[in-house]
């Protein structure tokens, strides 16, 4: 039995931490002393990390040495004192300030040599130190302090205290879960050490040493915690899908009336699902490919081989429009090989659900195409053996689950991302996945050409919107904003419309198209466009999933620096849809240079595992796209951009403990399955569905 623990008390039984101080902590997502624990340092007051003057910024708090020049002098106005006193160095002069201090002033006297630290204050040419803290040369240096994310209403010194409070305390216990090999071969500091050493270090390398313990055991916990539940998976049981030889002449009649040539990827990932469904163990495959490179062909076939071998399957979309989108290609496409397919998104009229949901129940609907709905309770299947998720980059490990263990056979799960993920990340979000990476794109695909444009070359845009248009083609322009606010100065989406419509384009057909529009005039401007019937269409990022328009030849982008790199590329997937040759607008007049590297990065690569690589690099992995709503972790202690090889340190001693212990259940294991679910099946949930 373990010991009753401080870490699970509630930080408000900590000494100066009342029940409305606790309310504050919440704000921080602090509940527990655990919690409190791992909110980690953001950085610490070091006195040993010394600039120059000449160094010194308008509103940094800095460390500092320099010598007195000047006796200090106090000014006083009404009840306000002011300690004024002149700093040099080899390198530059400011003075020093401190407000309502007064016996500051006999502290030091000119010549004196100090180390201060304080904020920084510019005035026109002149620089302070405001308050600032000092110490003697040849005294003892003040220790490293941590810094911590704050909330309005708590000071560093509160949560230096909690903490102190915990690690003094005498019930806390860790557990140690980490296996003493790893710890020996990765040499991994204990717990305590890690904490004690993370928020009050007594040298810059032993928080090192502390952060790598932390960090380690996050990485080695998801690692571990994803392929045991994968390795869980081959014990449960389910049917194998077999095809007889006239099944097999079939899905290869199937195969060919798409009426061209598999690419390379296409027939390997289709290979690998085909060995997956003659397993008894249920799949769970990421198919990771561009947009374009041809998924949804893939998803057909493995659906029409469930409907060969008398199952069913379903297929799920992340929005109406693009459910509704795949039901019309699909089961055209099936109707011809006596496939049922059939469709259920929210909104339906009652009375066509509930038919739809009979013929689930029956059996007579082989292939099933929806949206989430498709998760909800009173769908019920006759024989579910494969469902497939497509753009879901989205759906958690639980969900995932979930939707398995509804059935007694557990079905195979196909998951479909067009926005690759570099290996790194895909290693932590989808470590129980099989992956298939659709590299090739079908042939005869022009490359999409990628421009970086200013406002003042907005007269040749114009021109070239006006070409293409001439030539029966579509522009999209896309806005980050749907209005403008005083906060955001750019151009909304209302606007640019406004302007082109009463200006260069008043002759043209254009229509707006956002995410709140009401969904009826949604779908109209959809119709009018895949009819044919605009010439340019305004929007916001909704565009990014769901267009389909051949004929859409140039994809602007407004204020394009204030988008991922990874979501440009998934709006340029809108266009470059045929054989036409189509570009790519990107309007900025940043000139920030990692603003301006990122868009570069997309005029030069067309790729897109190359530009989710260079998009983790340049902006690291919390801003990384999406990612937030995939379902990947907080990292408190990991930074996956630098962190990369403690994460191949990590996957490989994962790697070593299941080889020899897949359900990690000798003893000195046994403790790794509960602790990452303890702290990661909650968050693994998506919290965007
Ligand atoms: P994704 O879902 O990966 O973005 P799609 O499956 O929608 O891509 O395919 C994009 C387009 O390419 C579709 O019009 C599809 O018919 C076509 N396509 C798919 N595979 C091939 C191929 N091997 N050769 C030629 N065209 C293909
Ligand atoms: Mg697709």
């Amino acid at each position: 039995m373990s010991r009753r623990s401080i870490l699970d008390e509630k930080v408000s039984v900590l000494r100066g931490i009342s029940d409305k101080r606790a309310a504050l902590f919440s704000k921080l997502g602090i509940h527990s002393c655990e919690d409190l624990l791992w909110h980690l340092p953001r950085t610490y007051e070091d006195w040993t990390d010394l600039s120059f003057v000449s160094e010194l910024e308008d509103g940094e708090t800095a460390c500092f040495k320099a010598h007195v020049i000047s006796m200090p002098h106090v000014n006083r106005r009404g009840r306000v004192s002011q300690t004024v006193v002149k700093l040099q160095d080899d390198t530059g002069a400011l003075s020093a300030v401190w407000f309502n201090q007064p016996w500051i002033a006999k502290q030091m006297s000119r010549g004196d040599s100090l180390v201060f630290r304080g904020r920084i204050k510019r005035a026109g040419r002149y620089f302070s130190v405001q308050n600032p803290q000092f110490y003697r040369e040849g005294e003892a240096v003040p220790p490293l302090l941590p810094i911590y994310p704050l909330t309005e209403g708590l000071t560093q010194n509160i949560l230096r205290d909690g903490v102190a409070q915990i690690l003094d305390s005498d019930s806390l216990h860790f557990t140690e879960f980490l296996p003493a090999g790893s710890r020996r071969d990765h040499q991994l500091a204990s717990q305590s050490y890690a904490f004690s050493e993370i928020h009050f270090p007594s040298s810059v390398h032993a928080a090192e040493v502390g952060r790598r313990r932390l960090a380690f055991e996050e990485l080695f916990l998801i690692m571990a915690g994803l392929r045991s539940l994968k390795a869980e998976r081959t014990y449960l049981e389910r049917q194998a899908l077999v095809l007889s030889e006239q099944d097999e002449a079939d899905l290869q009649k199937m195969e060919e009336s798409f009426g061209f040539q598999l690419t390379v990827s296409q027939q390997e990932t289709l290979a690998a699902i085909k060995r997956d469904f003659e397993r008894t163990c249920p799949a769970y495959r990421l198919i990771q490919g561009d947009v374009g490179s041809g998924k949804t062909a893939v998803a057909i076939l493995a659906m029409g081989y469930v409907a060969l071998a008398g199952k069913q399957s379903v297929l799920m979309a992340p929005t109406s429009i693009l459910a509704q989108q795949h039901y019309e290609n699909i089961s055209k496409f099936f109707e011809k090989f006596g496939i049922k397919t059939g469709l259920l998104v929210g909104g339906m009229p009652a009375a066509q659900k509930r038919e739809t949901l009979t013929a689930i129940e029956s059996g007579e609907i082989q292939c099933l195409i929806g949206t989430h709905a498709l998760l909800s309770d009173d769908v019920k299947y006759k024989q579910l053996a494969l469902c497939i998720t497509d753009e879901q980059h989205r759906f958690g490990v639980e969900q995932r689950l979930n939707l398995s263990s509804k059935e007694e056979a557990y079905p195979h799960v196909l998951v479909m991302s067009a926005t690759p993920i570099p290996r790194s990340l895909a290693m932590i979000l989808y470590g129980d996945l099989d992956i298939s990476e659709m590299r090739d794109m079908p042939a005869g695909r022009q490359p999409v050409l990628t421009y970086t444009a200013r406002n003042k070359d907005r007269p040749r845009v114009e021109q070239m919107i006006e070409n293409e248009i001439e030539k029966g083609h579509i522009t999209y322009i896309v806005c980050p904003a749907i209005k403008s606010s005083e906060m955001i100065k750019m151009e909304s989406a209302e606007e640019v419309f406004k302007r082109l419509k009463k200006g260069s384009f008043s002759h043209r057909r254009l229509a707006l198209l956002h995410g709140r529009l009401p969904a009826k005039e949604k779908d109209q401007i959809m119709q009018a466009l895949s009819a044919g019937e605009i010439d340019i269409l305004v929007s916001t990022s909704v565009i990014e999933v769901g267009i389909d328009q051949k004929k859409a030849t140039i994809l602007i982008v407004e204020n394009a620096e204030r988008f991922g790199l990874a979501q440009l590329h998934q709006m340029r997937g809108r266009v470059g849809r045929s054989h036409y040759q189509s570009y790519c607008i990107l309007m900025s007049e940043t000139d920030d240079v990692l603003a301006r590297k990122r868009l570069t990065a997309l005029c030069r690569h067309n790729d897109g595992f190359k530009i989710a690589e260079e998009d983790l690099r340049l902006r690291g992995p919390g801003d990384f796209f999406g990612v937030r709503q995939s379902g990947l972790p907080d990292f408190r202690a990991s930074d996956l951009s630098r962190d990369r090889d403690l994460l191949v340190e990590a996957a490989g001693a994962a790697e070593k403990i299941l080889a020899q212990d897949p359900l990690l259940q000798e003893a000195e294991n046994r403790l790794i399955l509960p602790e990452f679910k303890r702290r990661y099946a909650e968050r693994l949930k998506n919290p965007a569905l």
